[in-house]
C-alpha cells in the first residue's frame, strides 16, 4: 500500500494525496453512520479528471490495493469505510458540468456536482433535475437511479453497486421541465396510522403528487426544537406533499386532496403557492435529519436506517415500527418517503446496552418488512450494514449471481472490498 501511495503522489502530486489523520477518518468513519469499523483507508487521492482516476485505479490494481469511492460521504451503512485498508477515492474535485444537450434534455456531469448547484446553474433554461436525495451525483449513481433497454442494462448494473464494480466520472442526467406550477401542502394527523393511510389514498386515486412525505409527531417536535425553520409546527404526525405542473392541474390536485383529508379527523391543513413560502413549508422536511442530529448529546451516537414495502402494507408497518420504537424509551422518529412505501427510522442511543436495543427493534422492522414482501433498504443500500439482510432477502442464489458479476469485472476484489456482499469462502 505504501509503494501504491508513493505513486499516487507522484502522479498526482503531493496535496491531492493526503495520508493525515483527520482526513483518514473523515473519508473512513462516518459520525452518523449505523455502523463503523476500526479501520481507516491508508491515504485518500483527490483526481481531477477521468484521465487521473484511470491511472488511480491501474496502480491500485498493481499493487492489489483496495479502492473505495467517496463522494458526498453521506450513506449511513458504512458504505466508504475501508475494512480492508486502501485508498479513497474522493471525487470533490470532479464537480463539473461537461456538456448540456438541452434540446435532448440531458446534462453530462461529473460526479461530485450537486443537485442543488447543478439546478441553480442551468435554472435559466426552464429544466432542472428533479430528484435531491443525496448531496452529490456520484453517490446517487452509487446508490441508484435513470434508464435503458439497449442489451443488458449495464447502467443499472452500475447505479446502486456502491463502487464495488467501478468508478463513476461521468453521469448523463435526464432533465426535467421546470413546471409552471408548484404547491406545497401540510397536513397534521392525530395518528401516524393515519397520515400513512391518507397518503396511500392519494396515491391510488392518481394524483400526481411530486413527493409525499411522513414526519412522526417526535421529528416535528425535534423541528420546533431546533428553531431551523423559524416557526412552530404543530408537534403530531404530518403529512408533506409538493405539486407541480400547470396552474389547472395543481390546483386540481390540491382540490383532491383536500377531498380526500375530509375522510380523516386532520388537526391542521395548509397550502401554499408562493415560492418563497413553499420553500418555508417544505424547510421543515429539509431539516428533519439535522436537526433530530443537532439535538445529540456529545458521545451519544446515531442509528439512521430505511426499508421499504408494497403500498398496500406501507400504514401497517409504519405503525408497528413506531409502536416498537416508541417502546424503547429512546429517542427516535420516523420518517418517510411513504409514497413510495418506504420509510426510515432515526435513533439516538449511547453505550453498548442501548446499542443492542435499538439493533433489535430495528431487526424487528427489516423483518417484518420482509415479511411484507418488501426490500431490507429502500435507498440507503447495502453498504457494510445489512449484508445479512440482503442473504435474508435474496437467497443465495441471486448472490451467486452477483458474486459472478462482481469476479467477472473485478478479479481481484479490489473496488469497495466487504461492502453488500462478502467473496463465497470467506
Ligand atoms: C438525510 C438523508 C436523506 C436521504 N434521502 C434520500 C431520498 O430521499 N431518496 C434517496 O434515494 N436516497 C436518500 N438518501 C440516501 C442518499 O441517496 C445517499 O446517501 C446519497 O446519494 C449518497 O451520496 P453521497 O454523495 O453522500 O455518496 P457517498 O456516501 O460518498 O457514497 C455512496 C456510495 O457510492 C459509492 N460512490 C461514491 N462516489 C462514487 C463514484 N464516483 N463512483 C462509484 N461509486 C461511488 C461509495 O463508495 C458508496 O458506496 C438519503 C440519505 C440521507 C443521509
Amino acid at each position: 500500500m505504501e509503494r501504491a501511495v508513493d505513486e499516487l503522489r507522484s502522479l498526482l502530486g503531493e496535496d491531492s494525496v493526503s495520508t493525515e489523520d483527520e482526513i483518514l477518518k473523515a473519508h473512513g468513519y462516518s459520525e452518523w453512520s449505523s455502523i463503523n469499523i476500526e479501520r481507516l483507508p491508508v491515504a485518500v487521492a483527490f483526481p481531477s479528471s477521468t484521465e487521473q482516476v484511470s491511472k488511480i485505479a491501474k496502480i491500485c490494481s498493481k499493487y492489489r490495493v483496495p479502492m473505495i469511492p467517496y463522494s458526498g460521504g453521506s450513506s449511513v451503512e458504512g458504505h466508504f469505510s475501508a475494512p480492508f485498508g486502501g485508498i479513497s477515492i474522493d471525487f470533490m474535485e470532479m464537480n463539473g458540468i461537461l456538456e448540456f444537450q438541452r434540446e435532448d434534455m440531458n446534462i453530462t456531469v461529473q460526479p461530485s456536482v450537486s443537485w442543488a448547484d447543478l439546478n441553480a446553474k442551468i435554472k435559466d433554461s426552464g429544466l432542472f433535475f428533479p430528484m435531491d436525495p443525496g448531496p452529490t451525483i456520484g453517490g446517487m449513481v452509487g446508490t441508484n437511479c435513470r434508464k435503458s433497454s439497449a442489451g443488458y442494462n449495464l447502467n443499472s448494473l452500475f447505479v446502486g453497486s456502491e463502487g464495488t464494480l467501478g468508478l463513476v466520472t461521468e453521469a448523463t442526467l435526464k432533465l426535467a421541465t421546470i413546471p409552471e406550477e408548484t404547491g406545497v401542502a401540510v397536513i397534521a394527523f392525530p395518528t401516524i396510522k393515519d397520515a400513512a393511510s391518507m397518503a396511500v389514498d392519494v396515491i391510488h386515486k392518481g394524483i400526481m403528487v411530486g413527493a409525499v412525505e411522513i414526519l412522526d409527531d417526535v421529528q416535528m417536535n425535534v423541528i420546533n426544537r431546533s428553531g431551523a425553520t423559524g416557526r412552530k409546527w404543530t408537534e403530531k404526525p404530518t403529512l408533506f406533499f409538493k405539486f407541480g405542473g400547470t396552474k389547472v392541474s395543481v390546483a386540481d390536485d390540491i382540490d383532491q386532496v383536500q377531498q380526500i383529508a375530509k375522510r380523516y379527523d386532520t388537526l391542521d391543513f395548509q397550502f401554499e403557492n408562493d415560492p418563497e413560502k413553499q420553500k418555508r413549508l417544505w424547510s421543515a422536511r429539509k431539516e428533519a435529519l439535522w436537526s433530530m442530529l443537532a439535538l445529540r448529546e456529545s458521545g451519544s451516537e446515531v442509528w439512521s436506517t430505511d426499508v421499504a414495502v408494497p403500498l398496500s402494507r406501507v400504514a401497517e408497518l409504519i405503525e408497528l415500527s413506531k409502536k416498537d420504537l416508541d417502546g424503547l424509551g429512546l429517542f427516535g422518529s420516523v420518517l418517510g418517503h411513504v409514497g413510495d412505501g418506504n420509510f426510515h427510522e432515526t435513533i439516538l442511543f449511547d453505550g453498548a446496552k442501548e446499542r443492542a436495543m435499538v439493533e433489535h427493534c430495528v431487526h424487528q422492522m427489516v423483518d417484518r418488512a420482509l415479511e411484507m414482501e418488501g426490500t431490507c433498504t429502500g435507498e440507503h443500500g447495502i453498504g457494510l450494514g445489512k449484508k445479512d439482510y440482503l442473504q435474508k432477502e435474496l437467497g443465495d442464489a441471486p448472490i451467486q449471481v452477483m458474486r459472478a458479476i462482481k469476479k467477472s469485472l473485478d478479479p481481484n476484489w479490489l473496488m469497495n472490498p466487504g461492502k453488500i456482499f462478502d467473496p463465497k469462502d470467506k
